[in-house]
């Protein structure tokens, strides 16, 4: 299937990413001390089923996992950087909440991704968390006609180096519509003129994986789906669904 989405095509995605944002708002507000990760899957749930829109992630089931994804949203908490599972852990103040949401709406698909602190935030763990937005904001300033992927690519790595973290070099980004993860990949990490040229009607997810440190080593759980941080210090995720259009880089994933 073509990557190149008509201004039509591109409202439905929209349309799809509108569910995801409001969602994400919905657990985010939720997420309080006392919550559990499974009480957040609940209510994200409710609210893609809400919006007539049908959860991605639940039994996405790809060819390296040996097991299904059982949740709607993925919940890392801490040193867990993605694909963390919403089980029954209880939130703490001061944990460090990414969110992960994919949803299906009218048959495309909009995916994004957040990070926050549950309660009394650590100066060290807001900063990474901004540091992970910033690096995102530049990605998405990089979706441009004109650019090559390796500039969009350098933009966010170069972003997260700079500001002295870690990453998850080696997992990154998508094209995305009638499917959540389809070509072109988007790395989290580049050379500038290197890659595909970024042409009208691209949608992409961009998202950074940022970990405390400079070190970008990670392991899988035993669940066989979260990837936490080697070094054990904590990690941040954020992600938006952009369409690269005339006009420059749209978000497709705001309420
Ligand atoms: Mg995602
Ligand atoms: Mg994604």
């Amino acid at each position: 299937m073509s990557m190149i989405k008509t201004p039509e095509q591109i409202a439905l995605m929209r349309d799809a990413g509108r569910v995801v944002a409001t969602t994400l708002a919905a657990v985010r507000a939720a997420a309080g001390v006392g919550v559990t990760l499974r009480e957040l899957d609940t209510l994200a749930a409710e609210t893609i089923a809400t919006a007539g829109a049908t959860p991605a992630f639940l039994n996405y089931h790809p060819r390296w996992a040996s097991v299904p994804f059982p949740g709607v949203i993925c919940t890392s908490v801490n040193d867990a950087v993605v694909h963390g599972i919403p089980d029954g852990y209880t939130l703490q103040d001061g944990d460090l909440l990414s969110v992960d949401c994919g949803a299906f709406l009218q048959g495309w698909c909009g995916d994004a991704a957040i990070s926050f602190i549950v309660g009394t935030p650590d100066p060290v763990d807001q900063a990474l968390i901004d540091a992970t937005d910033a690096a995102l904001a530049r990605g998405i300033e990089a979706a441009r006609i004109g650019n090559k992927m390796g500039d969009l690519a350098y933009a966010i790595g170069g972003a997260a180096r700079r500001a002295g973290y870690g990453m998850l070099a080696d997992h990154g980004g998508h094209g995305i519509g009638r499917t959540m993860h389809a070509e072109p990949p988007v790395p989290n990490d580049g050379r500038p003129g290197r890659g595909i040229k970024l042409t009208e009607g691209l949608v992409i997810a961009i998202e950074p994986m940022l970990i405390l440190g400079r070190k970008d080593d990670y392991y899988h759980d035993d669940d066989e789906w979260t990837l936490r941080s080697a070094n054990g210090r904590r990690a941040a995720h954020s992600e938006h669904t952009v369409a690269i259009t005339a006009d420059g880089p749209v978000i497709l994933t705001l309420p």
